[in-house]
């Protein structure tokens, strides 16, 4: 494979970049060691018609009147804002917490457990709530997810969720929200469209077929690409049991119920995937899908989902990204190649900053992402 630009990768993070090298009349190829386009972007259909998203839930959301122009270039929409439930003593209460829960169960004036500044997640979490209210909603939830004490975990893992004085019971606020109307594959099909990819072919580095006569962008995780000669990032993944119910319409009130006590299962979550779909595609559809998600530490890099929130990753990840920076017609970008939680939106808008760097100066500037920033932005709701 010979090109000017040649993308690891048909993520969000290469797609975006391919499309606006493309678009701009540059000579790209596009590989990936998957047998699909988009790479975590991507769903396929349940023999029920139930369209299961294949790296779970995704809810796409942006407070960019840009970047929502650009997505909808390549789908159309269905309308489609997260609202989460989460089981807290046998029964369904909002996720993030409403205020008027706290009042109920404490009372009328409660205050944050911790004051001062907090130096770790539990703390962090602390500070916008009771104790008691940290123990049911929360860490549970997140022990389960990364399989550490709390009080490991960085301050910034809590600035994903907030008490809801309003109990607003949408996840994220953002004006503009919703789900591609045909599924998540057709939307990256029409973002790829035209542009020479090849699948299922992983890089090597320095792999003698592949030639980057300009700029070689690499999406994948920063510590394969050197081999782990410094050492692993630690990863973790999820395990999905899905389970077809075809008597059952319905099987919970919304799309996710989160579950954090620890004894009632080691699952994290119950995603039912009918609530993600347009009405009009489930005519004709019998019984539901429910998916249940396990994290546990991955060893694949195929399978990473979560970078690690702690010190000793962010420490290695410095020490790679140091190195990769030291290398001339190289990008290593994406939520791999910076170890780093990107929404969808953000995965676009990051893609789109490097893009238009590369158009204009020919090779991306400040391509290292701070580390700073990067810890406080990882893990999901
Ligand atoms: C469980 C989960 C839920 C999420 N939910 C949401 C959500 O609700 N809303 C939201 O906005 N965002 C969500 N996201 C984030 C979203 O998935 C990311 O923003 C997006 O995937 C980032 O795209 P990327 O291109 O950087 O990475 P990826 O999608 O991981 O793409 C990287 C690609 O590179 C390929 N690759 C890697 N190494 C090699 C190699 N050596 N050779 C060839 N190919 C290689 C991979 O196969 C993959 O296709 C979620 C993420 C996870 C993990």
């Amino acid at each position: 494979m010979q090109a000017d630009y040649v993308i690891v990768g048909s993520g969000l993070t290469g797609a975006t970049l391919a499309r606006m090298l493309t678009d701009a009349g540059r000579e790209v190829a596009v590989l990936d060691r998957r047998r699909h386009l988009g790479g975590n972007v991507h769903d396929h259909e349940h023999e029920s018609g139930i369209r299961i998203h294949t790296y779970g839930p995704h809810y796409f959301r942006t407070g960019s009147a840009r970047i929502w122009r650009y997505v909808n270039r390549f789908t159309e929409f269905a309308p489609y804002v997260a609202s989460l439930q989460t089981i807290v003593d046998g029964k369904l209460e909002n996720w993030p917490i409403a205020a008027s829960y706290i009042r109920r169960v404490i009372g009328e004036t409660w205050e944050p457990s911790f004051h001062g500044t907090p130096t770790n997640f539990e703390e962090a979490s602390l500070a916008m709530m009771p104790e008691l209210i940290y123990r049911k909603f929360v860490k549970g939830y997140s022990e389960k997810q990364w399989g550490v004490p709390a009080a490991t975990l960085s301050t910034g893992l809590a600035r994903r969720f907030d008490v809801r004085e309003d109990d607003d019971p949408r996840l994220m606020k953002q004006e503009h929200q919703g789900i591609p109307r045909n599924g998540y594959a057709a939307f990256m099909e029409n973002m790829l469209k035209g542009i020479d990819v090849q699948l299922n072919r992983t890089y090597k580095r320095e792999d003698p077929q592949v030639t980057a006569r300009k700029l070689l962008v690499f999406t994948g995780p920063i510590d394969e690409f050197f081999n782990y000669d410094e050492g692993r990032l630690r990863y973790r993944t999820q395990r999905r049991e899905h389970v077809y119910m075809p008597d059952t319409d319905s099987y919970q009130p919304c799309g996710q119920v989160n579950n954090p006590d620890p004894g009632a299962g080691p699952h994290i979550r119950t995603l039912e995937w009918k609530h993600m779909m347009p009405a009009e595609q489930l005519s004709g559809v019998r019984g539901t899908v429910i998916t249940r998600e396990c994290t546990e530490d991955s060893d694949e890099p195929d399978r990473h989902e979560y970078p690690f929130p702690d010190q000793v990753n962010a420490d290695l990840y410095t020490r790679y990204r140091e190195r990769a920076n030291a290398i001339p017609k190289l990008l290593l970008c994406g939520r791999l190649g910076e170890y780093r939680y990107y929404d969808m939106d953000q995965a676009i808008g990051r893609a789109m900053s490097l893009g238009e760097s590369i158009l204009r100066d020919g090779a991306p500037s400040g391509q290292n992402g701070n580390r700073k920033t990067a810890i406080s932005a990882l893990a999901p709701a």
